[in-house]
């Protein structure tokens, strides 16, 4: 099914996971900066169970090989360390950009780095974008509405964004990139998308990058107590990974270049979804017949500065732009993430 393939044997392609055979003029070549992150890697997972041609350029900050290891060798895939803050090229049909650290101790770990990061990796991808006619596509986010004063956010929401603050450095920096996403809409005729993320959770996310959901999850399994900053009344709402994809991929294939929400409207007080990360590592444990010495203790530390105190994505442009809405819900999908931890302590990975 693919030209190269002449000269590789049925029972090489048989240790990967079946992808669609498409034709020449169907299969397109796809490159995914941040492949090897928490996003990215399930993204190369279902464009290559697409069957398209598959490019992951990374530097492996916070991403891993391990998270796409299970492709390598494959003649539709290729993984390439880089940094996008160089300039790199490549002919392809679609970039998917996303590289660039998510959470919140990543981002902050070199701040300057991080606005590097999105703007001028922006300002490259977006430059091969131009030269290649490619489509393209960043992963923005609903840290653009800063800390909001309007609720739910809409996109037409110009935010409330503390340019000097911790956060800056990937609020600003994802503002700045949009502004180029356009900028180059506007004089080069670049054909654009704009995905906001809103908070997303599911397996391969890192245990120990410091996120809410991972901390939540990875102590209660461990028998330790689960921080709370703050008070625990701001909101978060969480969405699973597969219907991010689900987004991301029909907002690539879609006609909307405007900005796009994505993300689940099932909003919870942290201080609520504590106790429930908690009520369900307790379902699982007693499901698998796991004993437990003592009941896990939510405990508080101070709230660090410019967290938002309400998020909670309007998603009525991409349900009526993209016919997407989220199908997992919060207890499904938590329940997948606790078994897939589970499963990396028992092997003794966590
Ligand atoms: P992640 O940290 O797991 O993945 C980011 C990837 O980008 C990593 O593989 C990292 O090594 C790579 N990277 C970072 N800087 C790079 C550079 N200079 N050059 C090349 N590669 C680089 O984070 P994620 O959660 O997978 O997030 C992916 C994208 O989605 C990011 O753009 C993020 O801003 C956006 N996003 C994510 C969420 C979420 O909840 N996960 C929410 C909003 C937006
Ligand atoms: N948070 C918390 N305990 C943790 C990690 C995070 O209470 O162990 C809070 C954090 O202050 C924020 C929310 O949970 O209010 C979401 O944090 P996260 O870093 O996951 O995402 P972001 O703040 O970027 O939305």
């Amino acid at each position: 099914y693919h030209p190269d393939t002449k000269t590789i044997s049925y029972t090489t392609l048989s240790r990967f996971p079946p992808v669609t055979l498409l034709a020449p003029s169907e299969r397109k070549r796809i490159l995914v900066t941040g492949g090897a992150g928490f996003v990215g890697s399930h993204l190369v997972d279902r464009l290559m169970l697409l069957g398209h041609e598959v490019t992951v350029l990374d530097n492996f900050f916070t991403g891993s090989k391990t998270t796409v290891s299970h492709w390598v060798g494959h003649p539709n895939f290729e993984l390439i360390r880089h940094d996008v803050v160089e300039p790199f090229m490549i002919e392809c049909d679609q970039i998917y950009h996303l590289a660039c650290p998510a959470s919140p101790p990543h981002y902050q770990f070199n701040a300057v780095k991080t606005i590097k990061t999105s703007f001028m990796g922006t300002l490259n991808m977006l430059g091969l974008a131009k030269r290649t006619k490619a489509r393209f596509l960043i992963t923005s986010t609903s840290e653009v509405y800063g800390d909001p004063e309007v609720h739910p956010q809409t996109e037409e929401y110009w935010g409330h964004v503390n340019p000097i603050g911790l956060r800056a450095c990937y609020d600003e920096g994802k503002r700045v990139a949009e502004t180029l996403t356009y900028g180059f809409q506007r004089q080069d005729g670049v054909d654009v998308r704009v995905a906001r993320i809103f908070n997303t959770y599911g397996p391969r996310m890192n245990p120990f990058d410091g996120r809410v959901v991972s901390n939540f999850v990875v102590s209660a399994l461990k028998g330790e107590d689960m921080t709370v900053y703050g008070d625990g009344k701001q909101t978060r709402s969480f969405q699973y990974i597969h219907d991010l994809i689900d987004g991301l991929i029909a907002l690539m294939n879609s006609d909307e270049s405007r900005p796009v929400n994505i993300g689940n409207g099932d909003e919870f007080t942290i201080g609520d979804f504590a106790h429930l990360v908690r009520e369900i590592v307790e379902k699982v444990q007693d499901e698998d017949g796991v004993k437990r010495t003592r009941q896990v203790q939510i405990v508080h530390e101070p709230m660090p500065s410019d967290d938002p105190q309400r998020r909670r994505p309007d998603t009525s442009r991409a349900k009526e732009t993209l016919q997407w809405q989220p199908r997992w819900t919060v207890r499904m999908g938590l329940e997948e993430m606790v078994r897939y931890y589970k499963a990396k302590m028992e092997e003794g990975n966590l």
